[in-house]
């Protein structure tokens, strides 16, 4: 049966994560035929791509060998927010593919996720030099293509990786990471728990079990929420 109450707010969901503020005179289509939300989401990303272009909205345009747009489910339920590409990320055009990706990639799937199920992107999409920290300028020219990003996956959750994305996302610069992480905050309505970002935790490993707590509470908030919908999420832990 048609959900027209459904369909309406999909596509007016569809054409605010395009940038309208109000519908187009001579709207595209969405792409209902792709596969429904799922296939909006995919659209909307595109549509995001293809805004960000051959971006050079700030200085890290210059050194840059790709953008690192992101990747993942669009309708992932579950969102890693990193700072930064670094060196690999910059030359495959991947989020977290390097040493750091690596030790990401056994935290989610620790967690029962693949990889592929989550959605992963950083604050800033291209690289500094010598991996420095992205500069206030730098976040402020790119922060609305994360905005966009976290409007259209809409997770039930985010994990913010750092000091950097996680004041970013807070919006508070006074923010102490080690005093903070391990608590739930709320970024635009969605549950976001602050965690030390995968390089801290090759320098530090003895901090990785922290980040494992702070994971294990993701993993009972989204069990919640899955009891909530009827209990759709199973663990394979
Ligand atoms: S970091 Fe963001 S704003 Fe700066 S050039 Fe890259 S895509 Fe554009």
């Amino acid at each position: 049966m048609v959900n027209i109450a459904e369909d309406i707010k999909n596509i007016l969901e569809f054409y605010q994560a395009l940038g309208f503020e109000r519908l187009p005179l001579n709207p595209p289509l969405p792409p209902f035929t792709k596969g429904g939300q799922g296939g909006i989401k995919v659209a909307a990303l595109n549509a995001l791509k293809e805004d960000i272009g051959e971006c050079k909205r700030c200085k890290l345009s210059k050194g840059r060998t790709h953008i690192v747009f992101g990747e993942g489910r669009p309708d992932a339920k579950l969102m890693f927010i990193g700072e930064a590409p670094g060196r690999e990320e910059d030359i495959q055009a991947r989020p977290f593919v390097g040493d750091a990706g690596m030790l990401l990639t056994r935290l989610i799937e620790k967690m029962g996720f693949k990889r592929e199920d989550v959605y992963i992107t950083n604050v800033v999409k291209c690289r500094p030099p010598i991996n420095r920290d992205p500069e206030k300028d730098e976040i402020q020219s790119c922060i609305g293509f994360l905005e966009r990003q976290i409007e259209i996956i809409h997770p039930e959750i985010i994990m913010s990786l750092g000091r950097i994305s996680t004041k970013a996302l807070i919006g508070d610069e006074e923010l102490k990471l080690s005093a903070i992480r391990g608590k739930f905050f709320k970024y635009k309505g969605v549950p976001l728990m602050p965690t030390f970002h995968p390089a801290y935790l090759l320098r530090n490993p003895k901090d990785k079990w922290l980040t494992w707590n702070d994971a294990q509470k993701v993993i009972e908030k989204l069990n919640e929420s899955g009891k909530d919908r009827g209990g759709d999420i199973t663990w394979e832990t």
